[in-house]
């Protein structure tokens, strides 16, 4: 699990640019990698070999322009509350200002290291601003332009070097990290607590990777598997769980530290942004997902028909993603609770799923041969073989072709869609890279 950073700051002084250029940075490297790009608020990056995933909460403010001093004091809060180290950007060309002042305040008191950027130093002469940001009481400022990237690899370098380390290998690799996650009050602690009820015995507390979350082994009915909690799950009431995008944060760090992703939705409640959102950093991190349907108990008219809504509703919502698995639960009544870690457990093996060359390409070719890629450009498009590659997190498929180029996205899907088809990859995500016979 790596380090999670957050960007702070009042509005207009260049968060948002600055996250872009430090997730930017990432996606040129590894650009084979699958994920959509729903939002901007949650990135993945990378520096001197260290993986770190980055937050704007700013970015999830819809309108920053008229935004109020309490909604950025939350903003500030929950990122005290959640991240390993704050960068917090102020602005060269304006000076020190109230509100730079007020969030300097809570942030001279959080725990974590905070970095000073004095941001849109676009030029030396703006440089010699930057010491008014002294009285902030926070340290060196460093000058950066995240407009023109000056000053953003220093940056880097300090950020880096304020990381925590990893310990995750204290974890048994073996068996399966599955977390659950979803906004506040859809059920999260509720399940948890079906699942492990106050039989004290059947689990066993890990201090976790970093300061907030916790692993906790559970071995009962067969089941052997690590539930990743966050401190999102058990301290609660607090001021800023009215956040818009409370959940999604809160998550991002169980998310990080699992294999499979419980996703609790509310029945009475349907999909919201913020299960959106927490769906998009579950694929951005290409994990397994169960999706649950919870208090299925309070919805009147339970029938068939009513499920198949539900089902559709959410496989449209979350499209292309469709090939998951959906369970309709109370956490009340502990209805279908088992099926929840039945479907977790299978989407794990689905995950691992080990297919040989031979049977690849026994049952892959003749449907290829039947429905060729389309030819372009008068060119002929022929793929000869295909492998499963060994040792990757999530099952990747390379086609090899003798004009890899010419293979289109909707052709990757046809082929995805066979694929899922003949073995079971369900809940899981997977890779199709097509490469030069
Ligand atoms: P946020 O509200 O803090 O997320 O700020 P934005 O990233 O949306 O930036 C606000 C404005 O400042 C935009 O017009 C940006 O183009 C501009 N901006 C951001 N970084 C720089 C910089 O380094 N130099 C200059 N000159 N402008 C910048
Ligand atoms: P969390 O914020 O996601 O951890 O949600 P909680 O587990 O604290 O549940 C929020 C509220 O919903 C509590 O009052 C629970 O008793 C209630 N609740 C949770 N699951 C169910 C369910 O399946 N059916 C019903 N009727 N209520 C539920």
């Amino acid at each position: 699990m790596g380090n999670l950073v957050a960007i702070v700051g009042r509005p207009n002084v260049g968060k948002s640019t600055l996250f872009n250029r430090l997730t930017k940075t990432r996606q040129a490297i590894v650009n084979d990698e699958a994920g959509t790009t729903r939002d901007r608020q949650y990135g993945k990056s990378e520096w001197l070999g260290q993986e770190f995933s980055v937050v704007d909460t700013g970015g999830w403010v819809v309108n920053s322009d008229d935004i109020f001093e309490g909604e950025i004091r939350k903003q500030v809060l929950l990122a005290v509350d959640e991240a390993d180290v704050i960068l917090f950007v102020v602005d060269v060309m304006n000076g020190v200002t109230d509100l730079d002042l007020q969030v300097a305040q809570i942030l001279r008191r959080a725990k974590s290291p905070v970095i000073l950027v004095a941001n849109k130093t676009d030029n030396g002469d703006l440089q010699y601003n930057a010491p008014e940001f002294y009285s902030l009481g926070l340290g060196d400022p460093h000058c950066i332009s995240s407009l023109s990237g000056s000053g953003t690899g220093d940056l880097l370098d300090v950020l880096v070097s304020k990381f925590k380390k990893d310990t995750s290998e204290i974890l048994d690799d073996d068996i399966p990290r599955f977390a659950v996650v979803g906004r506040p009050n859809a059920g999260k602690s509720s399940i948890i607590n079906a699942f492990i009820g106050e039989d004290r015995n059947i689990v066993t507390e890990i201090a976790g990777t970093t300061r907030d979350s916790i692993y906790t082994r559970y071995e009962k009915f067969g089941f052997d598997f690590y539930l990743v909690d966050t401190a999102g799950i058990r301290k609660k009431g607090k001021v800023n769980e009215d956040l818009e995008y409370y959940s999604v944060v809160r998550s991002i760090r169980a998310i990080e530290g699992s294999d499979i992703c419980i996703l609790m939705l509310d029945a009475t409640r349907g999909i919201e942004s913020q299960d959106l959102n927490i769906f998009s950093v579950i694929q951005k991190n290409a994990k397994g997902i169960v999706v649950v349907v919870n208090k299925w108990d309070l919805v009147e008219n339970k029938t068939d028909k009513v499920m198949k809504e539900f089902e559709n509703a959410i496989r449209n919502r979350f499209a292309p993603f469709v090939d998951i698995p959906i369970i309709f639960t109370s956490a009340l009544t502990k209805q279908r609770i088992f099926k929840v870690l039945e479907a977790a457990r299978e989407v794990y093996e689905n995950r691992s799923i080990k297919i040989s060359t031979a049977r690849l390409n026994e049952e892959m070719l003749p449907l290829i041969e039947a429905y060729p890629p389309p030819s372009t450009k008068g060119k002929y498009i022929k793929i000869k073989y295909v492998t499963q590659l060994p040792n990757t997190q999530v099952p990747s498929f390379v086609f090899f072709a003798n004009l890899p180029q010419y293979v289109k996205d909707p052709y990757k899907r046809f082929l995805e869609n066979k694929l899922r088809e003949k073995w079971n990859l369900t809940g899981t995500p997977i890779n199709i890279f097509i490469r030069q016979k």
